[in-house]
């Protein structure tokens, strides 16, 4: 078994739609970024590459590459998963947690979850998904952005 740890974090950007987790929440502000910016798939990717030590995000996506702008982050996994499974791993469970304080993510949870398990390929029981606030402190309890913290279980 391999354990693999992955974070991520972007500030808001209200003139783009926030897309966490491949699912578009309405009414919220977006997150900055070269991509569609789902810092929750990010943070999902740089756990399976680290789990499998495979590198980070930046080395297989790079943010100077045009070919990456504005991406579907969910296609980005997908390239990923395939990647990992490449290698002789399975994926056991992937556990993450976003911190913002808003929106409130617990309406779309299971959407992040299904999503995520869809593109993984593996069972929604696998994959969970947290939400909290910082509780006010610091620039996440400020409002500036969100950060994701996730592991992942490779076997
Ligand atoms: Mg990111």
């Amino acid at each position: 078994m391999r354990i693999g740890f992955g974070y991520d974090s972007h500030r808001f950007d209200p003139s783009r739609p926030l897309v966490l987790g491949g699912v578009t929440i309405p009414g919220a502000p977006g997150l900055a970024g070269h991509s569609d910016a789902d810092a929750l798939l990010h943070a999902v990717i740089d756990a399976l590459l680290g789990a499998a030590a495979l590198g980070d995000i930046g080395s297989h996506f790079p943010d100077t590459d045009e070919r990456w702008r504005g991406a579907d982050s969910s296609a980005l996994l997908g390239a990923v998963a395939r990647e990992v499974a490449d290698s002789g791993y399975r994926i056991g469970n992937i556990d993450a947690t976003v911190i913002c304080e808003r929106p409130k993510l617990r309406p779309y949870i299971d959407a992040m979850r299904g999503r995520i398990a869809g593109v993984l390929g593996i069972p929604a029981g696998a994959v969970s998904v947290k939400g909290k606030t910082n509780e006010g402190m610091g620039a996440i309890g400020a409002g500036l952005g969100l950060e994701v913290h996730c592991v992942a279980l490779l076997e």
